[in-house]
């Protein structure tokens, strides 16, 4: 983001990134079908969520370890490709509403941040316009709506979303359109780049051109291989290629950063990387130095980076970096509808993801203290008949008893269609217990320091994770269905283990005191003027909002920011 928002100004940027490159036209195997998987779809090392999957990484890799402390059970999953994660996120995009930002004066716990929603707000906008995301405005409480024509329509919700709209309103839950970051019809390349970029026509004039290039859905592949007709949100189909056309960019792939230098002037003044091809470190200097390697890859290589002046960590005067870890409470239940059973065969593809989810609902009765945990949650749901994959038709033992041949047939086509997921994403709040720090022993495979993580939840997240149980049972009780095992009620069992939702956030978050944060509303660090962060990291507390719109706000914000500042000759 901050790379596409700096060239369009006309920054030269260097973008290093530690994995190799992606090609939409050629890379992506949205339209294999799964019985052209020489491993019937199985994961291989670096693709862990299955081979046709769009992005390498995975929750380890080979010769990177991280290590855990003792009694901490925390996973970190980490992309090594150009665009990261975003070339398989589930591309679900919910802004911050006003409360997001200040938590603890709502309720006393945690941080507030140094913004308000006002001030995110035209970045939002901005961002919605620039990648294209489905939605609706519901004008409900904290959860903010677009500016007008900011959002593309929604897609039409599938039978069971219907089914669960119509049962969860009978509990008092509100169904609305999901909103996403995939393209229901062409963007608006007639006016929207005037809107993004005012006053700078070369700009607009390229994206323009670059959203021309853009198709609509057609509602039948998996996403989360990656869009070769460039119709949903990845870094590398609609920040790259406008920033590459601009001329202002160049990408080094297989560049590892692992520290940022300092000048004597206390400036930093580039940063280190190892060359994974050749193995020998490189240096490359800049006048201002972003990091965005995921919240706590970016942690790690400014703890790396010691001197004497920092002895414990660049920008870390205040302690804090590697402090207050979160990542998303999550916990499910699915079930199984006798209602959607043996329906007609009809073409529910659709969007590959969710059309539609819960916004948080019961704002009111928490905070009048009638819950017993301080925040909340959203819930994402899916059902449906889609393309048939891998494994369709396994694990229905439960309802058949263990059918097989021509039974199993049967059961398959009457069971297929007919069942329905829920899972709650929910906010943590900021702990003591939950962060990471340099493992003083353990390197990888380059010599590089590796991060060791703490983890615990508090109550309030345990909490949360078992009133998801309960709620997901009562929906699927309210469909006439039945769940596949009984609901949870201890939340240590009900939660998912820390950052395996992969929202990780914080490590070096931002605030109005340089004696408690470690970045300031600009995401620009309070000890080295030219040093930026922008990525989770700087997040001071993780609503129940998927973070990667927020992200992108903010960075872009920051992008305003540092070029403002370079105007100025300030940086
Ligand atoms: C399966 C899945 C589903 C998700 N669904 C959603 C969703 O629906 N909504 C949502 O908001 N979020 C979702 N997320 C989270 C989302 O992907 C992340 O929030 C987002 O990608 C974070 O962006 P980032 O740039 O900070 O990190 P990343 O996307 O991880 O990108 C970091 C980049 O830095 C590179 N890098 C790392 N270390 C170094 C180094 N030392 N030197 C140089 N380069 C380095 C990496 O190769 C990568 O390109 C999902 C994630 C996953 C895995
Ligand atoms: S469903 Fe749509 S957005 Fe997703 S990969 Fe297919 S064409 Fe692209």
């Amino acid at each position: 983001m901050a790379a596409y928002m700096l060239t369009q100004a006309g920054a030269n940027v260097l973008l290093l990134e530690a994995g190799g490159p992606w090609d939409n036209t050629k890379d992506s195997a949205m339209l294999k079908m799964a019985y052209q998987s020489p491993r019937r779809g199985a994961s291989t090392p670096d693709r862990p969520f299955g081979e046709f999957d769009a992005c390498v990484g995975g929750w380890e890799l080979q010769g990177e370890p991280f290590t855990k402390a003792e009694g901490t059970d925390f996973m970190w999953w980490r992309a090594r490709m150009v665009g990261g994660r975003t070339n398989h996120w589930g591309r679900i995009s919910l802004r911050y509403g006003a409360y997001d930002f200040k938590p603890r004066s709502r309720d006393g716990l945690g941080f507030d941040w140094p913004i308000g929603y006002e001030d995110l707000a035209p970045y939002y906008d901005k961002v919605e316009l620039l990648i294209g995301v489905y939605g609706s405005n519901e004008h409900l409480e904290n959860t903010p709506d677009s500016s007008p024509g900011c959002l593309l329509p929604p897609p039409k919700p599938l039978v069971s979303d219907l089914l669960v709209a119509q049962r969860a309103k009978r509990l008092g839950i509100a169904v609305i359109p999901c909103h996403r970051a995939v393209l229901t019809q062409p963007l608006d390349f007639g006016s929207s780049p005037a809107r993004l970029h005012p006053g700078n026509v070369t700009a607009q004039k390229l994206l323009a051109e670059d959203m021309r290039a853009r198709a609509a859905c057609l509602w039948a592949t998996p996403c989360g291989r990656g869009c070769s007709i460039r119709a949903n949100y990845q870094s590398t189909t609609v920040h790259l290629p406008p920033a590459l056309a601009s001329s202002n960019l160049d990408v080094t792939t297989d560049a590892m950063v692992y520290e940022v230098t300092l000048g004597r002037d206390g400036r930093a003044n580039g940063v280190s990387f190892f060359d994974r091809t050749t193995g020998r470190p490189q240096h490359a200097t800049a006048r201002v130095v972003i990091l965005a390697a995921s919240a706590c890859e970016s942690v790690r290589i400014l703890l790396n980076s010691r001197s004497a002046q920092f002895p414990n960590g660049l920008a870390n005067s205040s302690g804090r970096l590697g402090r207050y870890l979160m990542d998303t409470v999550g916990s499910s239940v699915s079930g199984q509808i006798p209602l959607l059973e043996s329906l007609p065969p009809l073409n529910e593809d659709a969007a590959d993801g969710d059309q539609m989810y819960v916004p948080w609902w019961l704002y009111r009765d928490q905070h009048a203290g009638k819950l017993g945990f301080a925040r909340g949650y959203h819930i994402e749901f899916g059902g449906g008949k889609r393309m048939p994959g891998f494994g369709t038709g396994a694990g229905i033992q439960w309802l058949t008893g263990g059918s097989y041949g021509v039974k199993f047939k049967q059961d398959v086509r009457r069971y297929y269609g007919s069942f329905v997921s829920f899972a709650g994403r929910g906010e943590m709040i900021p702990n003591d217990q939950s962060y990471c720090e340099i493992d003083p022993k353990v390197k990888d495979k380059w010599g590089i320091p590796v991060l060791r993580f703490h983890w615990r939840w508090s109550e309030h997240e345990l909490r949360q994770a078992a009133h998801m149980q309960r709620t997901f049972a009562a929906i699927i009780d309210s469909m006439d269905g039945r769940t596949s095992g009984p609901a949870l009620s201890d939340g240590a069992e009900a939660i998912a283990p820390g950052g395996s939702i992969i929202h990780e956030v914080g490590g070096a978050i931002m605030g109005s005191d340089p004696r408690t944060s470690v970045t300031n509303q600009w995401c620009q660090t309070w000890d080295v003027q030219n040093l930026f962060v922008t990525d989770g990291a700087v997040f001071a507390s993780n609503a129940d909002k998927n973070p990667t719109l927020t992200i992108m706000a903010l960075a872009w914000r920051a992008a305003d920011h540092i070029l403002e500042r370079m105007r100025r000759k300030e940086l």
